[in-house]
Parts: C-alpha cells; structure tokens; sequence
C-alpha cells in the first residue's frame, strides 16, 4: 500500500485537467499559424512529462554537484551528442531554460555591462534580447539597433557595418523572428571581424531549417550560435548555445553557474528525442516541406491581392502587410481566430502604426506541415485567409469558415495529441 493516495490529475485538479482537455481540442480543431509555434512528436511530449523533473543536477556531466546522476548523466550527454551530429558543431550547451536565458548567458560569456552591443531592432523583426530598451540587455548593455532598408525592406548592411565602425560592439546579434528572407551568416560575420565583436547568429525561428538542410547554416560563420529548441526545430520549449571548442568554457560557465541554477532534465531528455528526430530522413522532407507550403501560401495569397513584406518568402513565414486592404493587423488577427485559423498581428517594416495595433499579420508554416498539410491545403488557407480578412464583423461567415476549417483539419490531426 503506498503511503499517499496519488489520483490522477482529473481527480485532483479538474479544473486543469479540463483546460488541458479543450487546449488539446483547439490545437486539433484550428490550424496554426503562428510562426514560433508547432507541435511536438508524442514521444517529445512523453520525454518532457516523465520522472526526469524531479531530478536536480547543477553542474554539467561527470562534474555535478549532488549525487545520483548515473542517468541524467547519460541523458545530457546523449542529447549533447545528438546536436552536436546534427547541426555539425564542436560544442553544445543543452541547458538554457529558452531562447532568452540562453541569449542573457551569451553576454554574460563575452561582455561587461556598459559594453556596445548591436542587433536588429524589435520593430524590424529583432529579438527583445538583442539590445531593445524594455529587456535587461538593453538596461544593461550600449545597444544600436540596426534595421531593414526602406527601399526593399532586406537587412542593411551598410547601417550594420557604418554603426559597427563608429560603435565597435563586443557583439552583434543576427537572428529575426519576423523577416521571411534567407540571413547571410557571412556578411555580418565580415562586419563582426572588421570591428573584432563576437557574432553570434540566434536561430531561434529557422533551426529546423537549419538542421533539414533548407537554409545556410551560420556554424563554422558566427563563433556563437543559439536556439530555442521549440519552433521549427519540434522540440520542447528550451534553449541551446552552440559554440567552437574555443568558446566552450565561457559558454559553460555563463550558464551555469552564470544565469542559471539546476538544468531542466525533462527538457533535455525531450531535446535528446527531437534531435533524434530532427537527424532522420523525414525531417529534411518535413523542413523542405515547411518551405513549400510557406511559397504556396504566399501565391495563394498574392494572388488575392495582398501585398507581402519582400515580396514573398524564402524560409518558414510571410509578414501580410495589410495596409491596402484597409484593415489593421489586430481586427485582422481576431476574425481570423474567429474562423479557426490562429496567427499573431505584427509591425511591418517602418510601420506608421503603434505595435499594439500594427499594420500587419505574420504567419508560419512549421506547425501546418507537421500535421501533414500541402499545397492544395495552403491555397484553401489563402482563400479562408481572404473572406475573412474581408468581412472581419460577418460572424455568421466567420463561423461557417470555423466549421470548413475543423472539417480540414479532422483530416490531419497533429502529432503528439490524441483528442478524447
Ligand atoms: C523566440 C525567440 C527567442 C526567445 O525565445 P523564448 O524561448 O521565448 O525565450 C529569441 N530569439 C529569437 C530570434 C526568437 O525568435
């Protein structure tokens, strides 16, 4: 007889049980846009609800801190040895909390507070952690923001090499989570040594790109490279620091004990499995895949007169500049849930609006593919996309889109949930 009564979590928790239950509901039943998210495998979720929580291990493998790590140990190094394999680097941090921690660890590797640093600033599609005023790094740190060229909305690269001159930063983030364009890693590596500042490339949104082969790898270019672990790479949520052998230590310690305490095991054991996955031949189908649709979507949409940031997309997103179509981005964005189809309203590049209330909608394509969508899927979206877009207030059309998009996405239920 166990000592405690251990019901399951409907018994003691309705009210999560149930909330959990209709989340499940609603990732089966809409389709998600939103570029930063996607779904994992069940075996992701299975490693990242297991035993594993409950285990504290500060330090690293073989040099920990408590005792008992026989397993963990092996976890941590099998996850390291995944990814370093698959994305071909020396070294491998696994333990940052998520993409933030892990930038936060990145300068405290290679700054002191005061120092310059430069990123792309937050209304141009740059991280908050890379230098904007409201986050730490830009309290504590000398940030100039650098941005897109009006003319074709591409990164400047004359602005990033002319403030690179006159501020010499100690590091210079390269890494959007809104630009819909291939980055050249190169380019701001040739800035970074111009100046002597460490680069570090944050491919937070394109990882899975990254590792499927279907966009240029920054490893080998950038000295630093970081991640989240979520979004196209399919992981669960947390964050890595990449590095050569050279910077390994400063990577270490600036994690832990730098920025962080007890490593989330679950997370890491989750981060072994995805990057097992993420080695396989289905992954670069699946990443070639993300891409196809995300080229699909945007004819699809083009081809009903909506006008997109660059004029389409060579990676997982499109950024819908809605100015033409005399909405703004949150109506937008609300009659689209309405519909059942779920993305996030976004600044377009030099944007007249307040961020609140953009010009604009960003959507994604990694959560879409994981479920198995295709072009055919992609030109019904466009269609969707537009009717409401169009009749934003018709909620008797929203509605009757509600129930097409469910009847699809019935079709192609997601990984890892099965609806009860
Ligand atoms: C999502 C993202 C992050 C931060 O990740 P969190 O896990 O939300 O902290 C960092 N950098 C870029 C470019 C991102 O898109």
């Amino acid at each position: 007889m166990p000592m405690l009564s251990d019901p399951p979590l409907a018994v003691v928790d309705p009210d999560i049980a149930s909330l959990i239950q209709q989340e499940e509901r609603r990732e089966t039943h809409k389709i998600r846009l939103i570029a930063s998210e996607n779904y994992v495998s069940r075996a992701v979720l299975e490693a990242s609800g297991s035993v594993l929580t409950n285990k504290y291990s500060e330090g690293y493998s073989g040099k920990r801190y408590y005792e008992g790590q026989q397993l963990i140990d092996q976890v941590e190094t099998l996850a390291c040895d995944r990814v370093k394999a698959l994305f071909g680097v020396d070294h491998v941090n696994v333990q940052p909390y998520s993409g933030s921690p892990a930038n936060l660890a990145v300068y405290l590797a290679f700054c002191e507070p005061g120092d310059s640093i430069m990123g792309m600033g937050l209304p141009f599609g740059g991280h908050l952690t890379h230098g904007w005023n409201v986050s730490i790094t830009g309290r504590y740190f000398q940030s100039h923001p650098y941005g897109l060229r009006p003319s074709d909305h591409r990164i400047d690269f004359d602005q990033v090499r002319a403030l690179a001159k006159e501020h010499r930063p100690r590091l210079i983030w390269c890494g959007l989570s809104a630009y819909p364009r291939v980055v050249d890693f190169g380019e701001f590596r040739a800035i970074a040594d111009e100046v002597g500042a460490i680069l570090c490339a944050d491919i937070a949104h394109i990882a899975g790109l990254v590792a499927g082969g279907v966009h240029p790898s920054p490893v080998k270019v950038a000295q630093v490279i970081t991640t989240t672990t979520h979004k196209t790479l399919r992981g669960p949520r947390g964050g890595m620091i990449m590095c050569d052998e050279e910077h390994a230590k400063a990577i270490d310690k600036a994690v832990f004990p730098g920025v962080q305490g007890g490593p989330h095991n679950h997370t890491t054991a989750a981060i072994a499995v995805a990057a097992r996955e993420a080695s396989q031949p289905e992954f670069k189908a699946y990443a070639r895949r993300i891409v196809d649709n995300a080229k699909a979507l945007a004819e699809g949409l083009l081809g009903r007169g909506f006008d997109l940031i660059t004029g389409g997309t060579d990676n997982h997103l499109l950024l819908v500049d809605l100015t033409r179509k005399s909405i703004s981005g949150r109506p937008a964005a609300r009659a689209l849930d309405a519909a059942g189809i779920v993305c996030n309203c976004n600044a377009i590049p030099f944007d007249p609006r307040k961020p609140f209330d953009p010009s604009g909608i960003r959507v994604g394509t990694a959560a879409v593919s994981s479920r198995g969508m295709g072009k055919d899927e992609m030109a019904r979206l466009a269609a969707w996309i537009d009717q409401a877009v169009a009749s934003p207030t018709d909620s008797a059309l929203l509605a009757r889109i509600a129930g097409e998009v469910q009847e699809l996405c019935a079709s192609f239920p997601p990984p890892g949930i099965v609806v009860g």
